[in-house]
């Protein structure tokens, strides 16, 4: 037997004994879960107010761990090795799969969303979707694979080139992630937020300027920081209504302005700087293809934690884990769960 976290309603999280998954056939792979990441999205599952997900729920879609059986089918995998989890798995056959785009495809089910995550001892996946680590690099270091891919998915939606300049409002993991890969791209990025540790630490992990919100009006920044011609791409990791609205106003002249908000309110845009600007607005969900980017990176070291993990606590812990990001918003900026 094994032991598994499940979400069974809004605020109700338990400890479930479940049977070990036992034949591992074809291409299938088991694996001995070693780091998950809580996201902002376990913490609106947790909180009944992920409209995607269903109930209950074993949470976890950030996740790394060791392999321990391999199917018969499978070449690419074996014993021993560390890997990390593609939370997505689709159709391969609707419109969105055949443009490349299986991230939002029509029958797209989510690893800890739509089906059970990794908020337990072991899990089986097919093979395609664990990627090969490092086995040098630290678990603290590789569960990071996943919300780094969301800031990559956010920064090739917005065409980020080098020489560009970027607004990446909110200074959240997201917002840091996307922050990293919009640098390496060799971009000169700007970041909001309310807090002034968030942006301190936007700042010690690359941020060229940060603009306070609460201190400061962030179009008269914008136009300060890009001598008057707005920034190329505004990547949206607030996400509240008048955060999308702020977009096309301090969007350059052929700017991209990347949403990725979940909220059903509508935002008040108005037509003209997007025509008179021909900006071109896109929306960033998941990721497509962006593991072997990201997975090369944190080989390589490219890409490291330096600070964006603030929390640990044991798999056995959860419910404290949970209600202390409940509590301290302000304090935490990644929290993982450790399964040792
Ligand atoms: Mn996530």
């Amino acid at each position: 037997m094994m032991l598994a976290v499940v979400v069974r309603k809004s605020h109700d999280v338990v400890f479930s004994e479940v049977e070990m998954p036992k034949f591992i056939s074809g291409n299938e792979v088991l694996v001995k879960t070693k780091r998950v990441g809580i996201c902002g999205s376990d913490m609106h599952i947790y909180h009944g107010t992920n409209p995607l997900a269903t109930y209950p729920r074993v949470i976890g879609h950030e996740v790394a761990g060791e392999v321990i059986q391999v199917g018969s089918n499978v070449s690419s995998i074996k014993v021993g090795d560390h890997v990390v989890v593609d939370p997505i798995s689709y159709c391969g056959t609707c419109y969105a799969c055949r443009k490349g785009r299986p991230n939002v495809c029509k029958e797209l089910s989510v690893f800890g969303v739509h089906e059970d995550g990794g908020m337990r001892e072991y899990f089986v996946l097919p093979d395609k979707q664990l990627h090969i680590v490092d086995p040098s690099l630290e678990w603290d270091e590789v569960v990071l694979a996943e919300p780094y891919t969301i800031g990559a998915q956010a920064v090739w939606r917005g065409g980020v080139e080098a020489g560009d300049t970027v607004l990446i409002q909110g200074c959240g993991p997201i917002g840091i992630c996307a922050l990293k890969l919009a640098k390496l791209h060799g971009a000169y990025v700007i970041m909001t937020d309310l807090n002034k540790e968030r942006l301190e630490f936007a700042l010690e992990s690359g941020a060229d300027k940060v603009i306070n919100v609460s201190k400061e009006i962030v179009e008269d920044k914008v136009m300060e920081y890009t001598n008057n011609e707005g920034v190329n791409v505004v990547i949206d990791a607030v996400c509240l209504p008048s955060t999308f609205e702020l977009g096309p106003k301090v969007a350059s002249t052929a700017g991209i302005v990347v949403c990725l908000g979940f909220d059903e309110k509508p935002s008040q845009i108005s037509q003209l700087p997007i025509t008179k600007k021909e900006l071109t607005i896109v929306g960033s969900r998941l990721q497509t293809n962006q593991f072997e980017k990201i997975i090369n990176l944190l080989n390589g070291r490219q890409i490291q934690s330096n600070g964006l993990i603030t929390h640990k606590f044991s798999f056995r812990e959860i419910e404290q884990a949970l209600k202390y990001i409940e509590q301290n918003p302000d304090r935490v900026r990644k929290v993982l769960i450790t399964f040792e």
